[in-house]
């Protein structure tokens, strides 16, 4: 392994710099199980987490075991009901006919089963995507990682693809008390749904996910739903085809994400690194290498803004490892052998026993006729927002509270546990920096259930007027 400096990989200059990185891993995530035949499997984090150590990154980023995000934590975007409801279930008490109502109706049975601890993955989801925001908040890293979140599926009071509680809505809101404006960028195969309905109708978060689309789960991310009210222009969508490569991604990501920065100047970004838009996904349909999939890491890192790094799915589980550890080293600032060291899950990895796999050969159904059509129409959309005068870019210093006025929050919170690389430690400095924030008032308006009739029923008019008469 090399540095970034002398690597052959990651280019000198700003985008190879050192960046303070701090990660965030629970021990016990790997024994969470979703059941028998579930594609879901926390598995996938520890082996992930054991190329890490094996590829000894942990040596060059602070190691912390997240405090368990509780239940007063998770009702800062959830319903009080489907808190406690989560917190309550177990297996043996789904039969009670008291809770089997509340089953159907917080959606939780089938794709999203109770299992055994579910509620304690939830909080340690959470507790990681909170932690690294505030770690992010107190400026004590550049970049915080979380490969136990992204579960961007979650509703208000709703379970939905296999997730329960919208950890990066969370670590968004507790980002957005110091910073003014937060990024969301997801690439997960699957359109980032509960994020972006959580933050439609502000301006305070821009959320942008690519995404296939059409005919696929969970067929929202349509590339005319651009947000609501204050938060009008404020999603982006980016509809894709089954077969998305590389090059082809590359060639919307890059440009976009250029633009969003330019245009948006956001003070946080958070990417979701869903991995099941790798190659040879279990339920995925695109064909990004690992090295590929990294590349959206590497350009949003060489902006040098906060950067939270979250996981998301993956369902072929030795690619998931491939990728986050990958990603790891990309935040670092280091490239890896190719080789892989030995390690716990070796077995997993063969025939080749290689960081990097070769991708599938299946065909790209994204024309590049069309991918210029969507990057085109984007790039116009991001015009018009910079020209809307309405939008208020700078705060106004009345939004600034000073600290002392600042309510009891997440900063009471213990500090997450760090990691010597045996076992964890508390933290050595734990000098109280006070910090401008923006008061609770200030943090943003979450949408609502009446705002999301009237996005569901003005969308179904728009889609009405542009669909074709059916043949
Ligand atoms: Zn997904």
């Amino acid at each position: 392994m090399e540095d970034s400096a002398g690597g052959a990989s990651l280019r000198s200059g700003p985008d190879g710099k050192k960046r303070r990185v701090t990660y965030f891993y629970e021990p016990t995530i790997g024994d969470y199980y979703y059941g028998q035949g579930h594609p879901m499997k926390p598995h996938r984090i520890r082996m992930a987490h054991n190329l890490i150590v094996h590829y000894s990154l942990h040596r060059r980023m602070e190691i912390n075991r997240p405090f368990p995000a509780g239940p007063d934590d998770i009702r800062r975007f959830h319903t009080e009901e489907y808190v406690d409801f989560l917190n309550a279930v177990t297996p043996d008490s789904i039969s009670d006919p008291a809770y089997s109502r509340h089953l159907k109706r917080f959606n939780v049975g089938e794709d999203c089963p109770v299992f055994d601890g579910l509620f304690g993955f939830c909080q340690a989801s959470a507790g990681g995507s909170i932690g690294a925001a505030v770690k992010l908040n107190r400026g004590d890293a550049d970049i915080a990682i979380n490969w136990a979140g992204g579960l961007h599926h979650a509703k208000k009071s709703e379970a939905s693809g296999f997730c329960y509680v919208n950890d990066i809505v969370l670590g968004i809101l507790e980002l957005l008390k110091y910073h003014r404006r937060v990024l969301y960028v997801d690439i997960d195969v699957h359109h980032g749904d509960g994020v972006e309905e959580a933050f439609y109708t502000t301006d305070r978060v821009m959320t942008v996910s690519f995404h296939k689309f059409g005919d696929f789960f969970p067929g929202t991310g349509h590339i005319r739903d651009v947000g609501v009210g204050n938060g009008k222009y404020y999603a982006l969508n980016i509809p894709l085809n089954d077969g998305m490569d590389d090059e082809s991604f590359r060639g919307l990501f890059r440009p976009i994400i250029q633009k969003v920065m330019e245009v948006y100047q956001p003070d946080a970004v958070v990417l979701q690194c869903g991995a099941d838009s790798l190659s040879g996904d279990r339920l995925g349909c695109f064909n990004l290498s690992v090295k590929g999939h990294a590349d959206c890491l590497r350009f949003l890192r060489s902006f040098n803004v906060p950067l939270m790094v979250l996981g998301g799915g993956g369902y072929t589980i030795r690619n998931v490892a491939r990728c986050w550890c990958y990603e790891t080293a990309v935040a670092v600032g280091v490239e890896p052998d190719n080789k892989l060291p030995y390690n716990e899950y070796y077995e997993y990895f063969g025939p080749d026993y290689t960081l990097h796999v070769e991708v599938g050969s299946m065909e790209n159904l994204n024309a590049p006729r069309d991918m210029e059509k969507i990057r085109n129409m984007l790039l116009e959309q991001l015009s018009r927002l910079s020209h809307a005068p309405s939008v208020p870019f700078q705060t106004t210093p009345s939004t600034i509270q000073p600290p002392e006025e600042a309510e009891e929050d997440m900063d009471e919170r213990p500090k997450p546990r760090i990691w010597n690389g045996d076992d964890y430690e508390s933290d050595p400095e734990e000098d109280e920096k006070p910090l401008r924030r923006f008061s609770n008032s200030d943090v943003i308006q979450l949408t609502t259930d009446a705002d999301m009739r009237q996005v569901s029923q003005d969308l179904k008019e728009v889609k009405a007027e542009e669909q074709p008469p059916a043949p």
